[in-house]
């Protein structure tokens, strides 16, 4: 490194020979010390090549607009813009700058939000841990327009949900699982549902649009399931048959299992269990835990929908912790479904490690015919 720099600054990457080979942003504290915005070391980093990427990131979610009108519109590397997410909800952008170049250029990047999208207000929720290791505190607020009310409406498949962005988890809903939620939904009719970590209910509201019997939502935050209950009442959805429980899924699953309850279709999508390499052994404890739990809990020829959100757990592993968790629960069960994170949160092909979201949709195999 040449000279003394801010972070965040455009800094050219030249190679021993001293080749330019691409313009990056500088980050001295962290562990990846550029992150590169272009392999054209010729091309000026400014307002016109920010607004550029932006128009094309946001141009690829169009086709998305008719199912909903909260989507991602740029994921930080897979739209060659690392370190920044931009969510839309409705007429609200939320905002997060996770890496000391997107915060270098935020002015630049909410000016050009501004200028390519219809929106009321754009607001920060760059309030997560992660900003430490490129030596920046957390942040939140408004960026630019009106102050957004705190619950802003959405609707997704056909459903309303009241979303957060203030306080709500992420920018205030799991928009990464929008397409598990549909598939969900056409696997729900006249089934008992078990929604395990359920937030403010997104899996529990698909599984009634898609006709569930019953669905029973467990989260352990209070607020959370209030808004679960809230968003179920905004719907029309039956209270009778839509119910929340406060408390730790880990010892409710147990619970469930002393005293003999049953399901047909169970949901398991857990925070992310696993942040660096170190954890790896522990949070595969955990993921084994709660699938022995659901199995055990699940009728033969019921339905798993098991999800990994921690981007370290290998899909193979996660597969074989799922296999082990079925073994020990003394059934077997077949994969129907792959899942993955929806197609407004991308994988680029040179940044494989964007694929963060897994799970699976497995049968209970009915082993009492066969097997
Ligand atoms: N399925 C949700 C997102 C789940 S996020 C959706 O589609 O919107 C994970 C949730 O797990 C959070 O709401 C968090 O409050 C909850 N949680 C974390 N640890 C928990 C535990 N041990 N028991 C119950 N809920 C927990």
């Amino acid at each position: 490194v040449e000279g003394e720099l801010p972070p965040g600054a455009t800094v050219i990457i030249c190679d021993a020979a001293g080749q330019a080979l691409a313009l990056g942003a500088y980050s001295p504290t962290s562990q990846i010390r550029v992150r590169i915005w272009s392999f054209d070391p010729h091309s000026d980093i400014d307002k016109a090549f920010f607004k550029s990427r932006l128009q094309v990131a946001i141009e690829a979610r169009n086709d998305l607009m008719s199912s909903t009108n909260a989507q991602r519109l740029v994921f930080s590397e897979a739209d060659a813009l690392p370190g920044l997410i931009v969510d839309r909800y409705a007429d609200v952008l939320v905002c997060q700058f996770l890496s000391a170049g997107a915060d270098f250029h935020k002015s630049l990047i909410v000016e050009c939000l501004q200028e390519l999208l219809a929106c009321n207000s754009i607001y920060e929720r760059s309030d997560v841990s992660a900003r430490a290791k490129e030596g920046l505190s957390e942040s939140s607020g408004l960026l630019s327009g009106e102050q957004p009310s705190e619950i802003v409406l959405i609707r997704e498949n056909g459903l309303s949900y009241q979303v957060n962005i203030r306080e709500g988890h992420k920018t205030g809903f799991y928009l990464d699982q929008r397409d598990n939620r549909a598939m969900l939904a056409a696997h729900s009719e006249g089934r008992e549902v078990l929604n395990c970590f359920s937030y403010t209910g997104g899996f529990g509201l698909a599984a009634m649009a898609g006709g569930a019997k019953r669905v029973i939502n467990i989260d352990s935050s209070e607020q959370s399931l209030q808004m679960a209950s809230s968003n179920a009442a905004l719907n029309k959805i039956d209270s009778e048959r839509f119910s929340v429980m406060a408390g730790d899924v880990f010892s409710l699953l147990r619970e469930m299992n002393t005293a003999q309850q049953d399901f047909d279709l169970i949901v398991l999508d857990p925070p992310k269990f696993i942040d660096n390499k170190q954890q790896i052994d522990r949070g595969a404890r955990a993921y084994k835990d709660i699938n022995l739990q659901a199995f055990k809990l699940l009728r033969p020829g019921g339905l798993l929908f098991t999800f990994s959100c921690s981007g370290l757990m290998p899909d193979r592993l996660f597969q074989k912790i799922v296999a082990d968790a079925a073994l020990d629960a003394q059934c077997q069960g077949q994969i129907i479904h792959q899942l993955k994170q929806a197609g407004d949160h991308p994988v680029s092909l040179n940044f494989p490690e964007a694929a963060y979201l897994k799970g699976f949709c497995i049968r209970k195999v009915n082993t009492a015919h066969g097997y």
